[in-house]
């Protein structure tokens, strides 16, 4: 088998170099690239690394079955694997599909920072939680010091 695809190489490489002018050295590589294509597609590897990447990432990412500008609300962010409306998908990923947040991201193609996992207004409220208890912590301190 491998003949007949040196065979079909020498008759693409003649028809390829009819048209373009080659280099020597460029008609040993058209040869070779031509070769190699052809017995990678025999042993169906034919596709280049590359690709192969790009099909696998279609493949990976998922279309969103939820209008992406309807899962970050204040009151709560909608899971894109079950449609769930919730105040933080973080642990509900993990428990409910397995998921890291991380592989959520990539697997919709999500930008994590216009995606936030947590909704608007519970964010804001462990953003208070933390002032506060920093504040707290703050106080101590002083306190300690004098
Ligand atoms: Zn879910």
């Amino acid at each position: 088998m491998a003949t007949e695809v040196l065979k079909l190489t020498a008759q693409i490489v003649i028809s390829h170099a009819s048209m373009s002018e080659l280099t020597p050295k460029e008609l040993v590589e058209e040869i070779k690239e031509v070769y190699n294509t052809l017995m990678g597609l025999e042993s169906g590897l034919a596709l280049p690394e590359e690709a192969v990447e790009k099909g696998k990432e279609a493949e990976v990412v998922k279309k969103p079955p939820i209008p992406l500008d309807e899962i970050v609300k204040d009151k709560y962010v909608v899971c894109l694997e079950c449609g769930k409306k919730m105040r933080t998908l973080k642990a509900h990923l993990r428990k409910a599909h397995q998921v890291a947040p991380a592989e959520y991201y990539r697997r919709y193609g999500l930008d994590p920072k216009k995606f936030p996992l947590v909704c608007k207004e519970y964010s804001d409220q462990r953003r208070r939680l933390a002032k506060e208890k920093g504040l707290g912590a703050k106080g101590v301190g002083r306190k300690k010091s004098t």
